[in-house]
């Protein structure tokens, strides 16, 4: 599942290649599936779509806001799978750009949840794992959807200071007891983390997943803040996750420290052997050593 690194890049690159195209036709998807939401019908979201014009897209969080002019915003919510730009006969003049499997012409994926085609021939398509959201609201009506309305600020908005993070885990000590883990990755309580991510920023603060936020000294809450925001920057910085992929196909740069791979390999720091552990609906991978609990 994409998360907030791969979301903003989606989100950039949208803004490089997507920005003032005509859509063509809009079409939601030709593959049934019980966990993609939709609010429109196949016939009004064609019909709304037609002729629209790509606006500059942002993202928060896990959702990316992209304005169909006039009057529209797609939304693409909390997905993984792919968003993909299928080059048109005017980027023929662009070598290099993409990979090879995404060479102007490229066929249209046998399944997809969402697909675009511009005026000049090319082509967005979306297919989700899991789940997710492509839904098209009259602008401005996107920011009462639920999980949209109210969203917590995100480590990539100015708001996200170290005095809001110590805030935000003072606001939580009173309620029932959190740990590390469930500080970022459940509820959205900081939204665009996922389980993945946080291995590192875990790992980087050198924090156990189940270490008490309620035990938190003052130094770990700022290593806590300041691994959060740069593990999430230096990830956008190099295109999202080496095993999620870009608009162009293209695998992201930023290799995880802790995952599935590191699991009984020597620490990076310390050369203890990496441990894989089954906490808080999902597999964390850490240091036994490095990492305090
Ligand atoms: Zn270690």
């Amino acid at each position: 599942m994409f998360e907030l690194p791969e979301v903003a890049t989606l989100s950039r690159q949208m803004n490089d290649t997507l920005a003032g195209k005509t859509i063509a036709q809009g079409s939601l998807g030709n593959s049934p599936h019980k966990f993609v939401w939709y609010n429109r019908t196949p016939e009004e979201f064609e019909k709304l779509t037609r002729g629209k014009v790509v606006g500059p897209t942002r993202c928060r969080g896990r959702w990316l806001f992209i304005p169909l002019d006039p009057g529209y915003v797609l939304l693409f919510g909390e997905c993984g799978g792919k968003v993909l730009y299928l080059p048109g006969p005017l980027d023929r003049d662009l070598p290099g750009l993409f990979g090879r499997d995404l060479a102007p012409g490229s066929q249209l994926p046998a399944k997809y949840h969402l697909h675009l085609t511009f005026a000049d021939g090319s082509a967005l398509t979306a297919a989700t794992q899991m789940w997710g959201a492509y839904e098209l609201y009259e602008a401005g009506q996107e920011q009462d959807r639920q999980y949209v309305k109210g969203m917590r600020p995100t480590p990539t908005d100015p708001e996200f200071t170290l005095h809001y993070f110590s805030a935000l885990v003072d606001s939580l000590l009173s309620g029932e007891k959190r740990s590390v883990k469930a500080l970022l990755t459940q509820e959205q309580l900081i939204p665009g983390l996922g389980n993945a991510i946080a291995q590192d920023i875990m790992f980087r603060a050198r924090l156990h997943p189940r270490h008490p936020i309620a035990e938190l000294e003052r130094d770990q809450r700022q290593a806590l803040y300041s691994t959060i925001v740069h593990t999430v920057r230096k990830a956008i910085d190099q295109g999202g996750r080496y095993d999620e992929f870009d608009l162009y196909g293209r695998p992201g740069g930023y290799v995880r420290l802790m995952d599935s791979k590191a699991a009984g390999q020597p620490c990076p720091e310390c050369g203890t052997t990496i441990e894989k552990i089954q906490y808080l609906g999902g597999a964390c991978y850490l240091c036994p050593q490095c990492q305090t609990y």
